[in-house]
This record gives structure tokens, sequence and C-alpha cells, in this order.
């Protein structure tokens, strides 16, 4: 059999690498084939049965993912609060809630979602981003959430005003920028003064200063985010280095400091063979834990991709094969508009045909895998080594769990895919598909 290393997004033909792995996407032995699965569920089954483009995430994989966090972190006080903008799906919300999580919103939409998932435990909830707006805020307020990460002194003015007038108390941390450099896409990194993000530690202080006088306002911890698919964990521990240091002066002026914020950002390795994931966040634990020492506060971690990235892959058919003076094309039915991190941030994603022959010897070729929409940046892959398939053929995109449907659009009025949930043998329709009479009933 083959197996899927946990981390890797690639294939592995060796069954005994992690013979204790849970099942998410791995090839089974049909015939002459091997056929890919998600859990116990072979993703032919699905394709025929829902449909392509078509969402597929195994929930046994989220659970693992956030034990092996949780397992990581059980040394020191700490609370996941998973990055819902990587996955909103109202399904694995509830998913994760049940397993004990905290969330971490960017927006009012995100908030009510969870309230929606029928989440109750607004006391887990923290609010992040650059431009949260009033009615955001006063939202936010009357659900009760643990903390507000405050990234601008107007901002910090207009949620004291928000509080004041409802007369509940906001519990702000100051989103720092620790000037640090991450070594991921230019769009995706956000830890230096040239980015619109935080406040530079030198004048956070002040902020605090503000704060601590406003009555309706409650300084609580500090909170840091440096960017996202950072896969060295060095810049964490410098960044984290940094908040350490700030929180002691924060001290000296006398804030109670009881949390510090580390946000999200941990990579997944799309492409390149990485660690065994337990191992992986287990050094990631370290660089964020080992500054900290001593400072008795309780930690918040915002985990999105890292969470639910190999948990979903994208199934897409194979439209039409066709050849360009040489260069070949597969072009399939999924899009940028369903997809559209390789066109964003020319990310790479695996994608392995879900039949696969068993026999070595069969033909592979180099194509580009593009979708059908008006533009040249809408492709998978380019100049990829694949087995050779036919049209008609499936493929899986894979590592599309995080940062896939959320980010999906209409384009080219295209329906946006349906998901499916798996948990073994289970599959669960999280969210049918489109109806093309949705995508303008609104402009009648
Ligand atoms: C996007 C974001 C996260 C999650 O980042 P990942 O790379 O998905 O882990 C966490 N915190 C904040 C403030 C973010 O903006």
């Amino acid at each position: 059999m083959t197996r899927r290393s946990e981390v890797t997004g690639a294939l592995r033909v060796n069954s005994e690498i992690y013979p204790e792995r849970p099942p998410g996407f791995v090839l089974h032995e049909h015939g002459a084939d091997s056929v890919l699965h998600c859990d116990d569920v072979p993703l032919t089954k699905l394709a025929e049965r829902y449909g392509t483009p078509l969402y597929v995430y195994s929930a046994t994989t989220i659970h693992e993912r956030l034990a092996a966090f949780e397992k990581a972190f059980r040394n020191v006080p700490h609370t996941i609060c998973y990055s819902v903008k990587a996955n909103s799906n109202v399904s694995i919300l509830r998913l994760l809630a049940r397993q004990g999580c905290g969330f971490d919103v960017v927006s009012g939409g995100e908030l009510e979602r969870l309230l929606a998932a029928g989440h109750r435990r607004a006391r887990k909830i923290v609010f992040s981003g650059v431009g949260k707006s009033r009615d955001e805020m006063t939202a936010a307020l009357k659900a009760g959430i643990l903390l507000f990460n405050v990234e601008s002194e107007s901002e910090l003015l207009a949620l004291a005003e928000c509080a004041a007038r409802l007369r509940k108390v906001a519990r702000v941390a100051v989103r720092v920028n620790p000037d640090v450099a991450a070594d991921t896409h230019p769009y995706i990194s956000t830890g230096l003064h040239k980015h619109k993000f935080g406040v530079p530690i030198g004048s956070a202080r002040t902020l605090y200063a503000k704060a601590s006088g406003m009555q309706y306002l409650k300084v609580a911890g500090v909170s840091v985010h440096i960017g996202s698919q950072i896969t060295d964990v060095a810049p964490f521990a410098e960044a984290v280095a940094r908040v350490a240091d700030f929180v002691r002066e924060l001290r000296v002026d006398g804030h109670k400091v009881d949390y510090v914020d580390t946000g999200g950002g941990l990579g997944i390795a799309y492409q390149k063979p990485g660690l065994e994931f337990a191992e992986y966040v287990a050094s990631y634990a370290r660089a964020v834990t080992n500054p900290l020492r001593g400072l008795n506060v309780h930690l918040l971690l915002e985990p999105g991709r890292s969470i639910v990235g190999p948990a979903g892959v994208l199934v897409t058919s194979v439209l039409y094969r066709k050849e360009n003076d040489g260069k070949r094309f597969l072009v399939v039915d999924a899009a940028m508009n369903d997809l559209i991190r390789p066109a964003l941030y020319n990310a790479y994603h695996e994608i392995v045909p879900v039949v696969q022959s068993k026999d070595l010897s069969a033909k592979r070729e180099t194509v580009d895998v593009v979708g059908p929409v008006c533009e040249s940046g809408d492709f998978f892959a380019r100049d990829r080594e694949l087995p050779r398939v036919e049209e008609g053929a499936l493929l899986a995109i894979l590592d599309a769990g995080a940062y896939g449907m959320v980010l999906a659009s209409n384009y080219n009025t295209r329906p946006r895919p349906a998901e499916v949930l798996v948990t073994r043998k289970s599959v669960k329709v999280i969210r049918r598909r489109e109806k093309i009479r949705e995508l303008y009933s609104a402009e009648l």
C-alpha cells in the first residue's frame, strides 16, 4: 500500500513509515490499480455521487492534528484558538469546538458563523484584524469574547467608545509588530514594520498606558502574528523573545499581562518531505514556549493552515487533453475561482491521479494543469510531471483544506464546489453545490 506522509503532501510507497498514522488520504489497492481514499471512502465514489469539482475533508485528520497541538503544548497553560479564516465551514468549526478548541476571528462574519454553529464558549474567542468596525466590535462585546487584539491607537479609542456605550469591559492585547523577517511569500508575511499589521513594539508602550486609563478597557495581554506558511521555527522564537522582553517592561510599568497570543503561521510541507507532524509541532512548541519560561502567562495559539491544510483535497475531472506546439495541457473542471492559491501566490500543490496504475513502468508526461477560466493565471501546476491520465480521469489536488474554499469566488459565474466531510466510513455533505440561479438572483 502507498501511504501519504503526514506533512509532506507527497505519497510514499512504504506502508511502514507511519504505521499508527490516521487514515487521511491514502491509496488503497484495487485490482491492478490503487485508488485514493479519504479515510475509508474512495474518492471515485464521492466524485460519482456529488460531482466535481469537490472539496473532500478528513475529520480524522483534523482531529489528529488538533490533538498533536494539544499534546505539544500540554506542559504550559494554553488555549488553541483555531484561525477561522483558514476554513470556516460551520461543520468544521463544530467539529473543532466539540474537541474543546477556541477560535480566532478576523471579522464580524466569522464571529456570527461561530455563534450560528452553536458555539457558546465566547470566552474562547479572540478577535484579530487591522480594521474592525464599530459594529463588529459591538457584536463581539455583546458575545463576551475573551480578547481583542488591537492594532492601532484609533482602534483602541473606538473599542473604548463601544465598550463604554454597552457598559461592558473589553479585554485588550495590543498586536505588536516585532520587526522579524519570516521566509514566506510577501503577501502572507506580516511581521515587518513596512507591513500594515500591528504596532511597533517601541510605540506600543504608550498605547498600553492609554488603555489602562480607560474605564471600560482592561489590559490583558500582548499578541503577535508574523505571517503564514512559515516552516522554519526560528522566526517564531525570535518574535516571541521580543514579546517576552516587552511583557517584562509592561509589568514594570504596572500592567497586568495574563495572556500572550503568539498568533498562527506554522507552515505545512506542500512540496518537500517534512518531519512527522507530532515532531514538527513539538519543535514549534519549544520555539514558542522557551522564551516565555518563568513569565507565568496563559498562552494563546492561532493555528489555521497547519490544522486543516493537509486534511482537505480538491477533486477535479480532466475535461480535455490539449497540445499546443508540443506543450501539453490537462484542462480540468476546477479553476482559480475554486482554489486560487496557485494563481495568487504561485503556490505549489501536489496533484495525483485518483486512480493510479500500480505498474511502475506506466507512462509519465510533463503537463500544465489548467482550469477553464479566461485568465492565464488560471493554473494548478505548470510543467509538472504526472502519470499520463486520459479525459474523464479524476485528479486530486492535495493540501487544499486551508485557504481553499474560503477564498473561492464566483468568477466567470461559476458555482462554488460542494464540500463533504468524511469520518472513516461516513460521509456528510457540509456545503451543497451552489446553483447558477443563486449567483445572479440578487441582481434581478
Ligand atoms: C491568518 C492568521 C492566522 C492563521 O494563520 P495560519 O498561517 O493559517 O496558521 C492567525 N492569526 C492571525 C492574526 C491571522 O491573521
